[in-house]
């Protein structure tokens, strides 16, 4: 069974902090312990796990991708919408992350984002949980 969350992204790129969605859908699935493996099924965006306290860090990567991949440049694709794959495919489309006792084994400072690199769109992220233990 593959689960998905939905996500709103309300500007052109954007890192959006999905970690309580996810935890919530561990929680309604009853894993206790396993991986979640993380997908995004689209082309213009991607999944992160990096700083969540600051959100100067987010706006750091953002910045810097904007920079190094601009919106404009000398790219074949007719759609315009180059720089978007570029970043997606840079970043990549998938993580996984392990949970124990419920919970997202994740850093301190750790959050998981969805990135959005062609908004605004609805998108969705797909979870998939390889359990080794199960609540009753
Ligand atoms: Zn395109």
């Amino acid at each position: 069974m593959v689960r998905y969350i939905n996500v709103k992204s309300r500007t052109r790129t954007e890192f959006i902090d999905i970690t309580e969605k996810i935890q919530e859908v561990i929680k309604e699935a009853g894993v206790v312990s396993g991986i979640c493996c993380l997908y995004v099924p689209h082309t213009t965006a991607a999944v992160t796990i990096n700083e969540g306290a600051d959100p100067s860090v987010q706006r750091d990567i953002l910045s810097v991708l904007n920079r190094l991949i601009p919106f404009e440049g000398d790219y074949h694709h007719r759609e315009g919408n180059s720089s978007a794959h570029i970043k997606a495919s840079m970043l990549g489309i998938s993580q996984t992350v392990l949970i124990d006792e419920g919970r997202l084994v994740l850093g301190t400072w750790q959050s998981i984002f969805f990135c959005e690199f062609d908004g605004p769109r609805h998108r969705r992220v797909a979870m998939k949980f390889v359990t080794d233990k199960k609540t009753p």
